[in-house]
């Protein structure tokens, strides 16, 4: 650790503030009906203390086990798209006036963001979708706005939860880069304080601005004691090794009859998936004919009318619907954008409403899986 500084709860709540101050829209983890949900937070009595969540292929459940951690949970159900990438924008609207037409575009209202409590993976996302907006011929210029206003505040995990893979996809759980600071949370009986590194100017003129002072060795040993132990929960992997071929090749192997006798279509586990970015666009008039109005929502390949096109539909089934989405999540995206696009969150597994593991469907096309093991009997 590079000359990280040592901030304690107090010490977390000048940031808070000072971030407010600046002008930021600080976005942090709450603990809302049941779940744990990125929104508004003002303080850290906001932050979801005690929360730890159970993810297992096809279910989610939070409990409260009374301690002081604020980040004890690991991955809520949704990601940070949904601030920067919103699930419904208005694009235009389209007036007439008499005789004349005008077209008047959506202005871009997004506020700068600071988020606070961003998983090593969620980094890892945000990086992916970085290249997906700002690469070819169309870019995302609201998108690329907000990421240049955006502050980002990353916490090291403490442990990983049964779903997550971010060790095969080398996405965690330790932060590596995309950040302006990143904390590393120690509760033990006597103390709960921060080890705190920043990767930014403005992230180290904000700790020097709030006074933090610096971390000791064995502040930086217990930080590194805790991402080490981290690292060691990560149960669940995914063979990579030459994965995008291995799909491409495998593009009529019996799995995916297989798998689509388990899926259910429902589009949930793009919903989820912190770099799916497929859109589509609605267009609604008001009832006198003079306005009308464009909205870009989200989509997803698994819906019906995804792949629906003049001459017909050419997805019907759903075996070609689950197939699309995991050749492009791990093969083809590389060919488009350079990276997987995949970061071992393990989101579209817990969300799955039957529970389709798509390590255990990789591992199943590889030969080495049973059934069972990739989720048959569900
Ligand atoms: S894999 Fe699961 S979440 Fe995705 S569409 Fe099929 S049933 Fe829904
Ligand atoms: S494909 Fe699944 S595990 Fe991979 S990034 Fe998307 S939601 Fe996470």
């Amino acid at each position: 650790m590079n000359n990280p500084f040592r901030l304690n709860i107090e010490g977390l709540e000048r940031v808070l503030v000072s971030l407010q101050q600046k002008g930021y829209e600080v976005i942090g983890p709450r603990h809302t009906d049941g779940v744990i949900v990125y929104d508004r937070i003002h303080s850290i009595d906001d932050l979801p203390a005690g929360f730890v969540d159970e993810l297992t292929p096809g279910m989610y459940r939070l409990t409260n086990n009374g301690s002081r951690q604020f980040f004890g949970y690991t991955l809520p159900p949704q990601s940070w798209k949904r601030f920067l990438y919103p699930p419904r924008r208005e694009l235009f609207t389209f007036r007439k006036d008499g005789k004349s037409f005008g077209l008047a575009p959506k202005e871009d209202q997004t506020p700068a963001y600071a988020f606070v409590g961003v998983r090593a993976c969620e980094l890892g996302a945000i990086s992916i979708q970085d290249r997906v907006f700002s690469s070819g011929d169309y870019r995302d210029e609201a998108y690329l706005s907000a990421r240049r206003r955006n502050f980002i505040i990353a916490v090291n995990c403490s442990h990983a939860a049964e779903n997550c893979f971010c060790t095969s996809t080398g996405n965690g759980p330790k932060a590596g880069a995309g950040f302006d600071i990143v904390l590393t949370e120690i509760v033990n009986e006597d103390s709960h304080y921060f080890v705190a590194e920043t990767g930014s100017d403005v992230g180290t003129s904000l700790m020097e601005g709030i006074g933090a002072g610096r971390a000791d060795e064995s502040d930086v040993d217990a930080a590194e004691e805790t991402i080490r132990k981290a690292c060691d929960t990560v149960r669940k992997s995914l063979d990579t090794s030459d994965l995008p071929k291995l799909l491409a090749d495998n593009t009529d192997h019996p799995q995916w009859e297989d798998v689509a006798k388990r899926c259910l279509t429902c589009g949930n586990c793009t919903m989820v998936c912190p770099t799916c970015f497929c859109s589509t666009v609605e267009d609604t008039t008001d009832l006198t004919g003079r306005i009308a109005g464009r909205t870009r929502t989200w989509d997803s390949c698994f819906t019906m009318d995804f792949a629906k096109v003049s001459g017909g539909n050419f997805r019907i089934s759903a075996k070609s619907r689950y197939r699309q989405w995991l050749t492009h999540k791990l093969s083809s995206w590389v060919e488009q954008f350079g990276v997987s696009g995949c970061v071992g969150c393990g989101r579209c597994i817990t969300w799955c409403p039957v529970g389709i593991d798509l390590t255990a469907e990789v591992s199943a096309i590889k030969g080495g899986a049973t059934k069972q093991e990739s989720g048959g009997s569900r």
